[in-house]
């Protein structure tokens, strides 16, 4: 039985008072024991975010790391400091750092090398352009994405934190994957990691959809058999959608 997770991404919003807010309406919330929940606050408030966040069921990390675990690297943030402020999780490879930050599947599997040394949970986002989908090349470029991360860490190293399969068409638009897009997809993730180890593909790897959930979508969306949850980017901002979206999950 796999255990669902929603995670909010909230990229560069919010404020210390938006942030306060959040965590005092999600600290009151009743949060169900069968959805993980995880938020991905700017690296700003994540002390903030750990500070006031009372709730066990909630888990917070970065949006991003350096794959070394220190040195000149100005205005980057390690998996270390992640951990040491209370992190437990972490997202590599976001389309928007993939495209604004020229990040190759190279560098998001040495991401994700240095998040599992210091105990982190990566969520790897996968997923492809419009003109990819257009040339009928989605399939085969997730896969790929996928097998990098794969080679660098195997099936173990991948299962211990998740996947999230992104179109980039998806994100930020409105446009939602239809649920059967993205099934369809999710089954080509899990059937990438099931050459390798069937078992842990099938019983352990957590495949989240992102692009464009909301609380009227998502529960189409994670009612499919291969979808575990999300990554939610705008609707994650204020918690009465973060929590509706959660509630779409248990
Ligand atoms: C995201 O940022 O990962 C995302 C899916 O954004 P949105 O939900 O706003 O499309």
């Amino acid at each position: 039985m796999r255990r669902s997770i929603v995670a909010g991404n909230w990229k560069m919003h919010g404020s210390q008072e938006q942030a306060l807010r959040f965590c005092e309406a999600l600290s009151a919330a009743p949060l169900a024991a069968e959805v993980e929940l995880v938020v991905f606050p700017p690296v700003a408030y994540l002390g903030l975010f750990a500070a006031n966040v009372s709730q066990e069921g909630v888990q917070f990390g970065a949006q991003d790391l350096h794959p070394s675990p220190e040195g000149a690297h100005t205005g980057d943030i390690s998996g270390e400091m992640i951990a040491d402020l209370g992190g437990r999780w972490v997202l590599v490879g976001h389309s928007e750092r993939r495209r604004e930050h020229r990040e190759d599947d190279a560098l998001v599997a040495a991401k994700v090398r240095a998040a599992l040394a210091v105990g982190l949970k990566p969520i790897v986002c996968v997923g492809e352009t419009l003109a990819q989908r257009r040339a009928d090349a989605a399939n085969a470029v997730v896969a790929d994405q996928l097998r990098t991360v794969l080679d660098a860490v195997g099936p173990e190293g991948l299962v211990r934190g998740a996947v999230a399969y992104e179109p980039v068409w998806a994100i930020g638009t409105g446009a939602s994957a239809a649920p059967e897009q993205a099934e369809a997809m999710h089954g080509v993730i899990r059937q990438t990691l099931a050459v390798r180890d069937a078992a842990l593909a099938e019983e352990q790897l957590r495949v989240l959809y992102g692009g464009s959930v909301t609380a009227d979508n998502a529960a189409d969306l994670f009612h499919q058999p291969n979808v575990d949850g999300g990554l939610v980017g705008g609707a994650s901002l204020e918690a009465e959608s973060f929590l509706a979206i959660a509630a779409a999950a248990g």
